[in-house]
């Protein structure tokens, strides 16, 4: 990780042939005293491109990086980043042996598509006392800016409402923070959890306004699906994909969620491994929920997901798109501790800006990941290799200190709602 004793500037570069300028400034007296020593600078790729024998203090006959040092210690160092990685800046000073380093500085470098991403933390399958969570809606939101979120939809069982409350509680505030629609959607009868995220008008509403006509417009889903599936499954995986096909017409993402929950005492929840993998071989929604939960139990539900959404990846040809949420049902900000069980699972999108059009496009095109971090362990991220690469980067080099600038707006939310 790179030492907070250090200002860099910029973080990520353009990939380019060309050479880049990158500054590296002290901070602290103590920081300058080891930048003044600081005699040689060479640039390694994180993960090589090509092989190259031998070991680094064979690197002598690389090109060192031109510098120059200004008056208050910063080193203004020439830099080219000729394919996109991770970039090690190895600054060395005589005498301190041929391999160690005296500071180490890492920056990213980008091909043009995603360096006009933004990178946005998410989390679109909550719970408030609009169903079975524990607090109002407008502290599920300001909990979940506490936390880091850039934008979230709250997603009550089959109540589509308290999303909009949440919307509505932001207009209070000069904030990047956004909220969009969302619920979790329950078609009569039909075990499998849906979320419908960002849509303008609510599935739920549409299911109970008049259920015959769902029984029309579902029948043909079920005619669809091979004869030799179970009637319970048919209607399961039919059900389900009407409900994808209604999130989609109503201009939102359709998330296929938590597959893997284990029955309950009263079986909740329980959906048959026929369904799971006619669903993923399928493929009609726009996302599945891989990383997921809020306890820590739910984390082997998790692995079985991933097993199941990378066999079918490979069968499909291309990384499905995945999201990771917390579903989580209580936030507790004021008296839990840190880190909360609802931030162990969430999403990270490469988007255009942080609009729901932009952000569900990174989602469809699989700059999408699901994010895992329980409690102090390393986070495990999936989704397509390049995006995965560049977000272990944003979590260790950007994320911790956009969360402490988040914290600073959900603390100020919690007090407007606690006045
Ligand atoms: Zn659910
Ligand atoms: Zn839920």
């Amino acid at each position: 990780m790179n030492n907070p004793d250090f200002e860099i500037k910029p973080l990520v570069f353009p990939v380019s042939s060309r050479e880049t300028e990158l500054t590296v400034r002290p901070k602290f007296a103590h920081a300058k005293k080891v930048l003044d020593s600081v005699d040689s600078i060479k640039i390694l790729p994180v993960h090589s491109p090509v092989a190259f024998n031998g070991y680094l203090d064979n690197w002598d006959d690389e090109p060192e990086a031109e510098f120059i040092r200004l008056e208050d210690g910063t080193l203004q160092i020439k830099l080219t980043c000729p394919v996109e990685d991770e970039y090690c800046v190895w600054m060395k000073s005589a005498g301190n042996g041929r391999t160690d380093a005296t500071a180490t500085v890492f920056v990213y470098a980008l091909e043009a598509d995603l360096y006009k991403m933004k990178p946005l933390k998410g989390d679109f399958h909550l719970h408030s006392t609009g169903s079975d969570g524990r607090e109002a809606p407008e502290f599920v939101a300001a909990a979940c800016r506490c936390v880091g979120m850039d934008f979230m939809a709250l997603t009550d069982h089959g109540n589509y409402e308290p999303s909009l409350k949440v919307m509505k509680f932001l207009q209070n505030f000069d904030t990047e923070f956004r909220a969009f629609p969302g619920e979790e959607v329950h078609v009569k009868d039909n075990m499998v959890h849906l979320v419908n995220f960002g849509g303008r008008a609510s599935v739920n509403d549409y299911f109970r306004e008049d259920e015959e006509r769902f029984k029309r417009e579902e029948a043909p889903y079920e005619t669809e699906l091979a004869a030799e599936l179970p009637p319970d499954t048919r209607f399961q995986v039919g059900a389900s994909e009407w409900a994808f096909d209604k999130i989609r017409e109503f201009g939102g993402i359709a998330i296929f969620s938590h597959p893997f929950w284990r029955p309950d005492r009263w079986a909740h929840n329980y959906i048959g491994m026929d369904t799971i993998d006619a669903l993923m071989s399928r493929c009609k929604f726009d996302a599945v929920e891989v990383p997921g939960g809020f306890c820590r139990h739910t984390n082997e539900g998790n692995q079985l997901m991933r097993c199941k959404y990378e066999e079918y990846s490979i069968k499909k040809g291309s990384p499905i798109p995945v999201v990771g949420v917390s579903d989580s049902h209580y936030h507790p900000v004021l008296t839990g501790e840190d880190p909360f069980p609802f931030m162990w699972n969430y999403t990270v999108v490469l988007a255009e800006d942080s609009s729901f059009e932009a952000i569900a496009d990174a989602i469809r095109d699989g700059r999408s990941t699901g994010v895992s971090t329980y409690k102090d362990d390393a986070p495990q991220v999936i989704g397509k290799f390049r995006i995965c690469k560049y977000v272990y980067f944003l979590l260790r080099e950007y994320f911790p200190q956009h969360d402490k600038r988040c914290r600073e707006e959900g603390d100020r939310m919690i007090a407007f709602l606690g006045r």
